[in-house]
């Protein structure tokens, strides 16, 4: 729960995991005495929260970030950013009359006296862009800033950093002669781990080859180091109705610890792996073991699917809002066009629901499914 919710948006829950402190829906590091959308700096600067990885900082230890969403999304940006409003991810969304800097600008400016944070890697290259550029790898879509900073190339000069936005220049980096490295890899999120090889022409690396890498650039202070990874699409799966998908990004992320661990050592390395929330997301019926996750309830000892009080065959998995049941083609969980159809809507008797299109039925009819709010674990 956050200070004015029973269940949260991922502002307060990361604000809390960061800080310590319980804030209110939608704002980053900051304490629940100011409102959403609050525009005056001054008020900003005085409400704001200390993270662990400005902690950190102070302490001489390296820092970075990385993420499969935006880096300026909410859950990266409340390490580093102070706002009342988590959408103001570049200054073209800033409201008329603020004072207080877009998420983008404060991952840059917040960090110039002490020479930037070492490691920032995720998506949402076209926050840092102005809007006069053109992206690198879509040439139909530009830049987002209207202040013509090219936060890219100011994390170059200011921070004598690296800036990679593909695989093969990710691959190139070389962590010995890397002081801090700014990797942008979609305009937006990057690709779901499902779509990465066949959606992503310039290609991006995993969350575990990021996290590989920007261990390798931090470990290199002897003071230590502070690292953030986010399997931030796993969320965006669950919001989709997808658990397709929102699975595959959950092994990705498991891939990714896999790797922290063996490159640490406990003896000086704490891993804390844990979610900010949960989602209306439930394990079902009685199917037996070995039963597809993705598939119809079989129980034990039988070879037929189990059926409902309606005669039709139900999947293990299942949400209780969202988008309800409908088969898209590969990538197509990505559009949020397509007609809502929830409840019992279809005889999935013959549907291939572990297909990576098909989304699972829901009981209420959202255009997104939504957090819940039960515990979630944490593993240290
Ligand atoms: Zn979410």
């Amino acid at each position: 729960y956050s200070a004015n919710q029973q269940t949260p948006d991922s502002a307060p829950t990361m604000t809390a995991m960061v800080t310590g402190v319980k804030t209110s829906d939608g704002v980053l590091s900051i304490d629940q005495d100011v409102a959403r959308q609050e525009k005056d700096n001054a008020v900003i600067q005085a409400h704001k929260l200390t993270t662990i990885l400005e902690l950190a900082k102070a302490r001489g230890m390296s820092t970075g970030v990385v993420t499969t969403a935006r880096v300026t999304h909410a859950t990266p940006a409340a390490t580093y950013a102070h706002t009342a409003e988590r959408d103001w991810e570049t200054d073209s969304k800033l409201p008329a009359g603020t004072s207080v800097k877009d998420i983008a600008a404060q991952a840059v400016d917040n960090f110039a006296a002490n020479h930037g944070m070492e490691v920032l890697m995720g998506g949402g290259r076209t926050y840092f862009m102005p809007n006069t550029k053109f992206d690198p790898e879509y040439p139909t879509v530009k830049g987002r800033r209207k202040d013509g900073r090219d936060l890219t190339s100011e994390w170059q000069t200011k921070f004598n950093g690296k800036y990679v936005w593909n695989k093969a220049q990710f691959d190139a980096i070389d962590p010995a002669n890397t002081k801090s490295l700014l990797a942008l890899f979609e305009p937006s999120h990057v690709q779901y781990e499902a779509d990465r090889e066949k959606m992503d022409g310039a290609g991006e690396p995993s969350i575990a080859e990021m996290t590989d890498k920007a261990i390798d650039i931090l470990q290199k202070n002897k003071k230590g180091f502070f690292l953030m990874v986010e399997g931030g699409r796993i969320d965006h799966g669950h919001h989709a109705g997808n658990a397709y998908r929102a699975l595959t990004d959950t092994i990705a992320m498991s891939d990714a610890v896999r790797k922290a661990m063996e490159k640490t050592d406990p003896e000086d390395t704490l891993i804390v792996v844990s979610a900010d929330h949960s989602h209306v997301f439930t394990i079902a019926g009685y199917p037996k073991r070995g039963n597809p996750i993705l598939g119809k309830v079989v129980g034990a000892g039988k070879t037929d699917f189990a059926k409902a009080s309606d005669g039709m065959p139900y999947t293990t998995l299942s949400y209780a809002n969202g988008r309800g049941y409908h088969v898209l083609p590969v990538g197509g969980d990505t559009s949020y066009n397509e007609p809502i159809q929830t409840g019992r809507v279809a005889d999935m008797t013959h549907v291939d629901t572990t297909d990576q299109g098909f989304h699972q039925e829901a009981l209420v009819p959202l255009s997104s499914e939504t957090h819940a709010g039960e515990d979630v674990a944490i593993f240290a």
